[in-house]
């Protein structure tokens, strides 16, 4: 069926809300010593700046999901338009020519959390959250990692028993981005531990703050603390907030898992990092006085070039999903080239600054590289480590013999 909204009307209505509610963006020009000289790879703010960044974050979702370019292609039993695809990446395009607030505070909720409700939800659940994260009225985390399951995530323990129309839920779990102003999360927890391991497994949405929810900050090397452990005990979450089925949860978090290599992959992979920042690191050299050092030339161009291979791989990939495909394993070659180009990159501008790294001396765009350096560890790690990602490359896309894993 053809919607009656042609994509160019639609495109008109958009970009007039965009010229009420922001500021077009202006060609920004990196000059060596102007404005902020961060290079943080992970979302870390005091929590003051980090409130004022969810507030104004939440404020454009809410104008943005009231003029009608929230949740473009959702059902609109659950408050999207229900249009083709087209219809998002003509938004998208447009609202890249303008500066918004920040949206990272909804990139978990709405990248991950979001699907898997509409995806495996009741309809109540759904009705209940989905406008609300689409508004940025709710905000959602997705709590899987445990302290003893990361990528072995069937290995978790956090377990759920069954109260008449409830479930108890008691555990921890570890690494939580966001949960310090998220609503609500998405969690895995273990229903029958009699079971094989990724059988006796259900997943609920679970409401952050519940009687016997304790979010506590971790502090990174970096400095900064995004992310949380989260305990729970005796939480309990009504019957009707359970993602699919009972002791079926190992297939619910391949669903969120798919969309969260997506989210990473597509949202890296040298397209904002590569281009940006390599003109910061070219700049870097000459004010070093490093600009003529061949080695320095050899490793910087090197840098340029790979970012730029990778950038081409993701956007493949991402074609690929656009043309209705599922994400396939490009998507952990995309993730491994960003976290490999990063860690070049890292190296490079750790010996090209030297000391300057070491001590804070004030002097802009040298000590700051620490948060670019530190972070990249965590970086490999998020969404599936850099040894997890080549498993996944030998065995689906080379075909290699499966690695050993115990029954
Ligand atoms: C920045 C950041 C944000 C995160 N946000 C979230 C979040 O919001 N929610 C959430 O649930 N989790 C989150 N995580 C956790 C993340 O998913 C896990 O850290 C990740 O899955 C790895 O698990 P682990 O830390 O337990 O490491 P482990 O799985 O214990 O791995 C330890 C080491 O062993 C290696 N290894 C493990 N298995 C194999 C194998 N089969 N073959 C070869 N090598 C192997 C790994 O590569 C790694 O080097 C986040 C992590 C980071 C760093």
């Amino acid at each position: 069926m053809t919607p009656e909204l042609s994509v160019e009307q639609f495109t008109v209505a958009a970009r007039a809300f965009l010229d009420e509610n922001a500021e077009p963006r202006s060609e920004e020009k990196f000059v060596w010593g102007e404005g902020t000289d961060r290079v943080g790879l992970l979302d870390e703010k005091e929590p003051e700046q980090e409130a004022a960044e969810v507030a104004a974050a939440k404020q454009w979702k809410a104008a943005e999901f009231d003029a009608g370019f929230g949740w473009i292609t959702g059902p609109e039993e659950f408050g999207g338009r229900a249009l083709p695809k087209e219809y998002e990446r003509a938004y998208s395009e447009a609202k890249s020519g303008y500066r918004i607030p920040s949206q990272q505070p909804f990139v978990i909720g709405l990248g991950m959390v979001a699907p898997t409700i509409l995806a495996h939800a009741v309809p109540a659940v759904k009705e209940r959250y989905l406008r609300a994260m689409y508004r940025g009225d709710v905000v959602g985390c997705q709590l899987f990692s445990e302290p003893v399951a990361g990528s072995d995530l069937a290995g978790i323990q956090t377990k759920a028993v069954r109260d008449g129309d409830e479930w108890i839920l008691t555990g921890q779990k570890v690494w939580t981005s966001g949960a310090q102003y998220s609503d609500i999360g998405e969690i895995i927890t273990r229903s029958d531990p009699d079971q094989p391991k990724h059988k006796g497994l259900t997943m609920f949405v679970v409401d952050m703050k519940a009687p016997g929810v304790d979010v506590r900050p971790l502090r990174q090397m970096t400095g900064g603390a995004s992310f949380n452990e989260v305990f729970f005990e005796e939480v309990r979450v009504p019957e009707s907030h359970r993602l699919g089925d009972v002791n079926e949860g190992w297939t619910v978090a391949l669903t969120t898992l798919m969309n969260e290599r997506a989210a990473i992959g597509g949202g890296g992979s040298g397209s904002g990092f590569g281009a940006q920042n390599m003109t910061r690191f070219v700049e870097m050299a000459r004010y070093l006085g490093l600009a003529d050092d061949p080695v320095v030339r050899q490793r910087l161009a090197d840098a340029f070039v790979r970012a730029n291979v990778a950038r081409y791989t993701n956007l493949r990939a991402m074609a690929k999903i656009r043309a209705g495909q599922l994400p396939g394993p490009e998507m952990s070659i995309a993730k491994l080239a960003l976290t490999q180009n990063m860690q070049r990159l890292a190296q490079t501008v750790s010996e090209m600054l030297g000391p300057r790294l070491a001590a804070d001396t004030g002097e802009w765009g040298t000590f700051a590289n620490v948060e670019f350096v530190l972070g990249i560890p965590g970086v490999r790690v998020a969404g599936g480590t850099d040894e997890i990602m080549r498993n996944i490359v030998g065995e689906r896309v080379l075909g290699l013999p499966k690695e050993p894993r115990p029954a």
